[in-house]
């Protein structure tokens, strides 16, 4: 006997014991195996018309030995097949599985991963598949309790096909025995699998023959009418949800529906779907775009990836066409008139169904946005922009009045005659909330978009412009805040020298109560230098120390001496690094920590001069400076006398 692996084993425990209560969906997962497995023979056939048959699915059952069994004449296996397709569970994701199933159980779960075969074992106690590939003369058994491992041996099977033999379990927790009722199975088939496009047979119970035999006779239990050729009254009840959920293992219902039936130049149909969530390997290389792709009802593409644009890559689906000829190539794919033309009127249609989302059913709308806006705003910048006209009003962005999501169109509603497109960079919303640099535009009454996402900006500088305003970033230096220079000169020169090249300085008026923020001059944002650095560095921002001159802080630099001067100065550049999400300098704690002891200096003091002197806290001022310097003598850093900053004293 093989083992089971041991990853293996600890699932076929969870899945027998534990996850279903909906028992009766391994026939599902048996049918959909064995529909895929004629579909592999069927598209093998084309280019072998040697391999054609009749193709079909049977159920059959035998009482007395309490087995049911599911046979199919699809591509069968051979005996490495069968060990190494059955003997691992979960074989699509073991790991993502055990996740998954952590977080809540879902008995769905199951055909997401993979484990659909293992299914039976949840209503049988022992499994038998006997199996003959194409092209191939012996045939083999496969064989387990389903508990430790499994056995292989050659087996006899006149056709090519495959049959499992579902040796049911004991009734008790639950009536197994009815799986041996062709009636209920027929329930069943119409109930999870009418769609299968191969007929599912079965031996239906007929009248007692006069010799008292009940006579069969063979039946097709499902409409084989794939559900995207139904129409809404045709479907069952949600009969389209569990199609998705089946063919695209996904275990939520999809978020979006887009049904499609074109006749023109071109004629096909289409059932497009977006799922709730993005499938869990999205983000990573291995994901895989692309619709399915029938022709004629054969399945010849299971991921067509001609058919949808890269941005639109969460995009589930079918598409069905006579146009195509059955033995299309991968290659000529991409070059063929017929493909390009359904591919962009499939782009058009999903487009036109977000917009239709976000008029009629914002909630819905902004799911989706949650979900695909990484994949939705890539498709706006890449290409150099090509599809930014087609994807900019499907874009959703915070608005720093509103505090909730708002389009461009509905932002630029609110904005005077060439008043600009204004928005601020960060990394959450939180973060951007907290910025110096929106006071000015708060205090003017003005709305900002905040851009959380690296590619945001970049949208914004290949659109320009919206309706007639230019995007203008908050921590761009605006032509506004060059007025009121003059007065400052000297301490302005001050400040750069003491900054060291790293930026210049220059007042603004759009700060309220901070005294500083940071700026850049020209056509690289901070933002974007933060995006070039993590791809490698590359061009810098031009700095702009930006400076409230009318803030007690910066008044106090007037007065302040050298050491003082260049804490604060430093102390107040690391303030607005940190607050554009920057990382702070090496000199900053040290400064920030000389100031502070300056301030506990200058408090005890305060209190020392109301000891000796009190009722007199003003004439303290100047020996207390004296003696606080007396005192921390050793400290040759506090050698030169503090107190130079008139609020001290007067506080
Ligand atoms: P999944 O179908 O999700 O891949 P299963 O555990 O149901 O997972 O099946 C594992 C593999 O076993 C299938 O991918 C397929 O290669 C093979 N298999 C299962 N049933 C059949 C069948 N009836 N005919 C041929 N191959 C089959």
């Amino acid at each position: 006997m093989k083992e089971f692996r041991a990853e293996s084993k600890k699932l076929l425990d969870l899945v027998v014991n534990s996850i279903y209560t909906n028992r009766e969906i391994f026939l599902r997962e048996l049918i959909s195996n064995a529909s895929d497995a004629i579909d592999k023979r069927r598209f093998m056939a084309l280019t072998d018309s040697s391999l054609d048959a009749d193709f079909c699915i049977e159920l059959s059952t035998d009482v007395a030995s309490r087995t049911l069994t599911v046979s199919d004449n699809g591509v069968g296996m051979s005996a490495e097949e069968l060990e190494n397709n059955l003997g691992v569970i979960a074989a699509s994701g073991t790991e993502a599985f055990k996740k998954e199933m952590k977080k809540d159980g879902d008995a769905e779960l199951i055909g997401r991963f993979g484990v659909g075969f293992y299914s039976s074992f949840m209503v049988a106690d022992k499994v038998t598949v006997i199996s003959r590939k194409v092209g191939e003369t012996a045939a083999h058994k496969w064989e387990s309790d389903g508990v430790d491992g499994f056995d292989i041996c050659p087996a006899e099977r006149v056709q090519v096909g495959t049959s499992v033999i579902l040796h049911l379990r004991a009734d008790g927790d639950e009536d197994y025995s009815g799986y041996l009722d062709i009636r209920k199975l027929e329930s069943l088939v119409k109930k999870y699998s009418d769609y299968i496009r191969y007929p599912v047979r079965a031996e239906l119970p007929k009248a007692a023959g006069a010799d008292g035999v009940t006579v069969g006779e063979l039946t097709t239990l499902n409409s084989m009418t794939p559900v995207w050729k139904k129409s809404k009254s045709e479907q069952g009840e949600n009969e389209i949800g569990d199609f998705y959920k089946r063919t695209f293992r996904d275990y939520t219902d999809p978020l979006i529906t887009v049904s499609s039936r074109i006749e023109g130049a071109v004629n096909y149909t289409a059932l497009l779907f977006v799922p709730s969530e993005p499938a869990f390997d999205y983000y990573t290389k291995d994901y895989k775009r692309g619709l399915q792709l029938y022709c004629n009802g054969v399945l010849i593409m299971e991921k067509c990836a001609e058919l949808v644009p890269e941005y639109l890559g969460f995009v589930r689906g079918v598409v069905d066409t006579a146009d195509l000829s059955l033995n299309i190539s991968r290659e000529t794919l991409q070059e063929d008139r017929r493909v390009r033309a359904i591919a962009s009127g499939l782009e058009k249609k999903i487009l036109g169904e977000f917009q239709k989302t976000l008029k009629n059913d914002r909630e819905k709308y902004e799911k989706l946005f949650a979900a695909f806006s990484k994949a939705i705003k890539f498709g706006a910048y890449d290409n150099f922009g090509a599809n930014k006209d087609k994807l900019k009003d499907l874009l959703l962005y915070y608005s720093d009045a509103g505090k909730k999501l708002v389009t461009f169109k509905e932002y630029a509603e609110s904005l005077d005659k060439d008043a600009p497109m204004l928005y601020a960079c960060g990394e959450t919303v939180d973060k951007i909330a907290m910025q110096p640099q929106l006071e000015g535009a708060r205090a003017a009454g003005k709305d900002v978009l905040y851009f959380v996402d690296p590619v945001d900006e970049f949208i914004a500088r290949m659109l320009e412009s919206y309706d007639g305003h230019k995007f203008e970033n908050v921590a761009s230096e605006s032509d506004g805040d060059k007025a009121e220079q003059s007065g400052h000169e000297e301490l302005i020169a001050r400040m750069e020298s003491r900054l060291q090249g790293k930026a210049t300085v220059a007042a603004t008026d759009k700060l309220k109560s901070f005294p500083v923020c940071l700026a850049a001059k020209g056509d690289i944002s901070l933002e974007m230098e933060r995006v070039m650095d993590a791809m490698g560095g590359g061009l810098k921002a031009q700095r702009i120390l930006q400076v409230n001159f009318d803030h007690p802080v910066i008044k106090s630099l007037e007065t302040a001496d050298d050491a003082r001067f260049d804490d604060t100065v430093t102390v107040l550049y690391n303030e607005a690094l940190l607050a554009e999400g920057y990382r702070t300098e090496p000199d900053f704690i040290s400064a920030l920590n000389r100031l502070i002891e300056r301030g506990i200096a200058s408090e005890a003091e305060k209190a020392d001069g109301k000891k000796t002197s009190a009722g007199k806290p003003t004439a303290a001022k100047k020996p207390a400076a004296k003696k606080t310097a007396a005192k921390s003598g050793g400290d040759k850093k506090q050698e030169k006398p503090v107190g130079s900053d008139g609020s001290d004293g007067a506080q």
